[in-house]
C-alpha cells in the first residue's frame, strides 16, 4: 500500500503505523492543505431598525395611499354589518370592524402626517378621525 513519507525525517512510514519507525515522529498524513478559507462572512443579522426608521418605512406615502382606502373600506364594511345586522352580536362585530377601519385610517393619517413632512393637514385629519373613534367608542360602551 502507499507509504507516507515522514514529515520530519523523510523516511517511509507504513500506512498503518502511527509513528515514524525511523525517528518516532507522529505520522502526519500529507493532506492537501485546506485552503485557508477566508472566514466565511457571517451573515450578519439585519441591524434592527431603530423605531423612527421603522415608522418611516411603514408610513410611507405609497403605503398611505393603500392603507387609507383600505381603512375606509373596512370601516364601510363594518358600518354595513352594523346597519344590516339584527343581532346584538352582529352590531358589536360591525362596530368593532368599523372602529378598526377608522383606527387604520386615523393611524395612517396621523403617522403619515408626521413622517411625510409637508402633510400637516393629514395630521389634523388624523386627529379628527381619532376623535371620532373615541366618541364612537364612548357611545358604544353599553351604559
Ligand atoms: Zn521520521
Amino acid at each position: 500500500m502507499a507509504e507516507i513519507k515522514c514529515a520530519k525525517c523523510g523516511a517511509n512510514i507504513p500506512e498503518k503505523a502511527a509513528f515514524c519507525p525511523a525517528c518516532g515522529a507522529p505520522k502526519v498524513e500529507e493532506q492537501p492543505q485546506p485552503k485557508a478559507s477566508a472566514p466565511t462572512p457571517k451573515s450578519e443579522p439585519q441591524p434592527s431598525k431603530s423605531i423612527p426608521e421603522l415608522i418611516n418605512s411603514i408610513f410611507t406615502e405609497p403605503n398611505m395611499f393603500i392603507m387609507i382606502p383600505l381603512g375606509i373600506l373596512i370601516a364601510c364594511i363594518g358600518g354595513l354589518i352594523y346597519l344590516f345586522s339584527g343581532s346584538v352580536t352582529g352590531l358589536r362585530a360591525g362596530m368593532i370592524v368599523n372602529v378598526f377601519g377608522c383606527l387604520l385610517i386615523g393611524m395612517f393619517l396621523l403617522m403619515g402626517g408626521i413622517t411625510i413632512k409637508n402633510y400637516d393637514k393629514f395630521v389634523r385629519l388624523g386627529m379628527i378621525v381619532g376623535g371620532v373613534i373615541m366618541v364612537t367608542w364612548t357611545l358604544s360602551i353599553p351604559a
